[in-house]
């Protein structure tokens, strides 16, 4: 799923606890992550991250090519730019710490999860295993896109899936 959508969705459920305790918007903006994982969705495809021939469907290794990791990391720095800005202006924050912190901590506890992939894939130890091992447990099994290249009306599908959720969260998000 996309950081776009996640940190949306992060941020439309975290958003009625901004005023409350700002480790309970962590919480729910973590645990947002894992449970709209679970909904089946599109990804776009990372260049430097090679699915494991026979491996589990989480299993990937980092192909240590510079040219496709700086592709990369910038797809991933646009996306993560592009939800924040997107609820930046849905929430319209005071210019305070008070006012920013919640905003920020809904927008790491979304992209966490994703952030510590990278970190198993080029041998993490516990408890990034224990993380990882969670994180593929909470992935739809029938993710669409990544690993239906082939086959166009699975990817449409899945980000039609995305678009809704994105649109439903930006939704609650902006209310
Ligand atoms: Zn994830």
């Amino acid at each position: 799923m996309t950081l776009t959508t996640h940190i949306i969705i992060a941020t439309a459920l975290s958003k009625p606890f901004f005023h409350a305790d700002p480790a309970l918007v962590f919480f729910i903006a973590l645990s947002s992550h894992y449970l709209s994982d679970a909904i089946p969705h599109w990804d776009y495809r990372l260049g430097a991250v090679r699915h494991i021939e026979g491996g589990d469907i989480g299993e990937h290794e980092v192909l240590r090519d510079r040219a496709l990791i700086t592709t990369d990391l910038m797809k991933i720095a646009c996306d993560i730019a592009l939800g924040s800005a997107i609820v930046y202006l849905a929430v319209q924050p005071e210019h305070t710490i008070a006012g920013l912190l919640p905003l920020t901590l809904a927008i790491a506890g979304a992209v966490l999860p994703d952030s510590l992939q990278p970190v198993y894939w080029l041998g993490g130890r516990w408890p990034i295993t224990w993380i990882h091992r969670f994180h593929t447990f909470m992935h739809a099994s029938i993710r669409l896109g990544r690993d239906r290249w082939t086959d166009n009306k699975f990817i449409l599908i899945g980000k039609v899936s995305q678009l809704a959720l994105l649109l439903a969260a930006l939704s609650l998000a902006i209310s």
